[in-house]
């Protein structure tokens, strides 16, 4: 089996729930060995030289940093066509809702898909996941939801099983039944005909979705509609999660409890007491800053969500809305709005988003996971939500193999 060694990593952060700061687990001067792919031994440098042990190929950090490979764990970026225009339309006084009332937003972004063919898609798609993997992501999470009905819906999930096959890293499929009402039809009538047609026919497919997700929120389904749609969900073999709480309370994160939910995502107006289920229910927090920022909307409470119990993820929530593409800044806004430390952001952007996604294999960096990491051209964790917008990845590895970044897209 293929040996990779990493060698004169200045902090090699392996994120495996110890150390100081907690959960870091840094390493000075630190070391790792690959083989077929797996981490099969971390230490120092000093160390592994001492070991004397022969490898394939050697990685020299030269004293910068090294993380395991960023997990985004809420994305939307199989889609077509853009929405740049809301910028504009947000400026002058619209909101994401009354946009949304309108025909654009969602609706807009499903008309654009279902015109456009698979292929289409995925090279657009595949555009995009290219930009991810440059900054640092080696698993990432896509969502359907822009389909609009069975067909619409098929040739999204056929999208995003391309991009896993060409990406070069780890793609989890969720299918996104219930994510806006398309013209035509009323929410209730939109929810029988996904739970009659397009639940059924998704689940029934040879490599279907590991999760099914909703948005809960006022205005467009109801906590009654998505709890009939997450319990046909599970039945159906799908692991659950919920879009809650974004603008309104709606009861989001006590559904997300109440159906025992791998995660719940957004969390901006969740109640207290159903953060504190979540808690107890060990479901996980995915919170989106940039969304927030995009929305124009307040940004979660993370230490109040923290001190519920629950464990904090955060992701890009990559969509025609808030077009992101970058971890750094996400965590950079977690540190600036949240109130979050460089440690708490990062562990949030692995560990804590590869909980979001019921993954223990990644988002660390312990003997037996996948040897996912980035070699950043700073000098300690500090920096990565603190010196942002420039190049600073340097190299990106996928099970022990360097991506070629110039290639990603
Ligand atoms: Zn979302």
């Amino acid at each position: 089996m293929r040996r990779l060694a990493l060698v004169n990593a200045g902090e090699l952060v392996t994120c495996s729930g110890g150390g100081d700061p907690p959960g870091l687990d840094a390493i000075e001067d630190g070391a790792l060995l690959a083989v077929g792919g797996r981490v099969a031994w971390v230490g120092t440098t000093k160390e592994f030289r001492r070991k004397g042990i022969k490898v394939d190929a050697v990685a020299d950090a030269h004293g910068r940093l090294v993380t395991p490979g960023f997990v985004d764990p809420h994305t939307h970026l199989a889609f077509a066509g853009s929405r740049e225009d809301e910028l504009e339309r947000k400026a002058r006084g619209e909101t994401y809702s009354s946009i949304l009332r309108s025909g654009g937003g969602i609706l807009r972004t499903t008309r654009e898909t279902r015109r456009a063919s698979l292929r289409s898609i995925a090279a657009q798609s595949g555009d995009r996941l290219g930009q991810l993997v440059r900054n640092g992501v080696t698993t990432v999470e896509v969502k359907t939801g822009y389909g609009g009905d069975l067909a619409g819906e098929v040739k999204l999930l056929r999208a995003i099983r391309l991009l896993g096959r060409g990406g070069g890293i780890d793609v989890e499929a969720t299918f996104m039944g219930l994510h806006a009402t398309p013209a035509g039809f009323s929410a209730a009538e939109y929810l029988r005909y996904v739970l009659g047609k397009v639940l059924p026919a998704i689940s029934a497919m040879q490599d279907k979705p590991r999760f099914s997700d909703c948005f809960c929120e006022r205005g467009v389904f109801t906590a009654a509609e998505c709890s009939k749609y997450l319990q046909a969900s599970r039945k159906a073999g799908l692991a659950l999660k919920v879009h809650a709480d974004e603008f309104s309370d709606s009861g989001g994160a006590s559904l997300a409890a109440e159906m025992g939910c791998v995660s719940a995502d957004h969390l901006g107006k969740s109640d207290a007491e159903g953060l504190r289920e979540m808690g107890k229910r060990n479901v996980t927090a995915v919170l989106l800053p940039m969304t927030s920022s995009y929305s124009g909307i307040g940004f979660a409470d993370a230490k109040g969500i923290a001190a519920a119990g629950c464990t904090l993820a955060l992701g890009t929530d990559l969509s025609p809305n808030s077009w992101v593409e970058s971890p750094q800044l996400v965590m950079g806004l977690a540190c600036t709005a949240l109130r979050m430390t460089p440690a708490e952001a990062l562990l949030a952007f692995t560990a804590g988003a590869a909980k979001a996604l019921r993954r223990d294999d990644v988002g660390n960096l312990r003997v037996g996971s996948k040897a996912d990491f980035v070699i950043h051209s700073l000098p300690n964790h500090r920096f990565l939500p603190y010196r942002v917008g420039g190049r600073y990845v340097e190299a990106v590895f996928k099970e022990g193999r360097r991506l070629a970044l110039n290639e990603a897209s």
